[in-house]
């Protein structure tokens, strides 16, 4: 496969806990594929959850990274130093009337479910509109939403492509009215990664397989904003011995534990390299 331009992909993890096997693969997908057309790869730090990010997960990211060998071009990028990038982004689709303020509290949305039935999505169940019926006028602190149904009047319909699953049709009404601007940290996951995605001049999001359904979220938003699309390769997830998929919170063994213990990083990335061969992916046309 061709490309007009040269990609450029980024690895983009978030410091509230160790890097495993599943996040070197996933560096190794997005840094292989650059490469393999000559293209970019870039590191971004997701550290703008003030409450759950720690400067010690930084620096073992970073350990991790020169020790695997993946190397990145350009800077890193930390979220936490583009905020105004992501308020200017909340402030259009304000002015567009699009976002609302909603003053619930996780109980306040139980207690509201309790007497409504909503679609679920991806997520769970969808917010059930309190604040979108009723403005919050109080003085506690807020979150902006997203009133999908006006956003997606306003955007039509939406298409992307995945690399491997093919031309997808965006359904982000799954989701219901998602937060875009948090009370507790500044922006959403959704508005952040996608301001930068289109600040960095991605072409590929080269990205795990858990986060397909969210790729409907920022296809809306890239549409609102004005945003160049993307192309799309979610890639396989690596599982444990029982099928699961690895994760921090189940703590799967930590990249740092087995830098630490003397082990080659690059033995560890060549490992993983013939198992993507294995897999049958092949990056050169994936
Ligand atoms: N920060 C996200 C994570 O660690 C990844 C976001 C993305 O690749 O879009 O799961």
């Amino acid at each position: 496969m061709t490309y007009g331009t040269r990609p450029v992909t980024r690895f983009a993890p978030s410091p509230n806990g160790q890097l495993h096997m599943g996040h070197a693969f996933s560096a190794l997908c997005a840094h292989d594929f650059a490469r393999a057309f000559g293209g970019q790869f870039h590191l971004r730090i997701e550290d703008i959850d003030g409450t759950r990010s720690r400067p010690e997960y930084i620096e073992a990211i970073m350990a991790d990274m020169e020790w695997l060998g993946l190397e990145h071009d350009g800077a890193v990028q930390f979220q936490s130093q583009h905020i105004a990038r992501y308020a200017a982004a909340r402030d259009s689709l304000i002015c567009a009337g699009l976002l609302y303020r909603c003053g619930c509290s996780r109980s306040d949305i139980a207690e509201a479910l309790r007497h409504k039935s909503v679609p679920h999505g991806p997520d769970g169940p969808q917010y059930p509109g309190t604040c979108r019926v009723r403005p919050y006028q109080g003085d506690t602190a807020f979150c902006w939403r997203l009133d999908m149904e006006k956003a997606l009047a306003m955007a039509g319909p939406l298409t992307w492509t995945d690399l491997t699953a093919g031309k997808q049709y965006a359904h982000p009404m799954a989701f219901g009215d998602v937060v875009i601007w948090r009370k507790d940290a500044p922006a959403s996951y959704h508005l952040a990664a996608t301001c930068d995605d289109a600040a960095d001049q991605i072409t590929h999001i080269v990205r795990g397989k858990d986060l397909f359904a969210y790729t409907a979220i920022h296809r809306l938003l890239q549409q609102l904003l004005d945003m160049p699309e993307p192309v799309y390769w979610h890639h396989p997830l690596l599982l444990d011995a029982s099928g699961e998929k690895l994760s921090k919170s189940k703590s799967s063994p930590a990249l740092s534990a087995r830098r630490l213990a003397g082990e080659s990083g690059p033995g560890l990335i060549d490992n993983l390299r013939q198992g993507t061969l294995m897999l049958g992916i092949s990056l050169s046309d994936a």
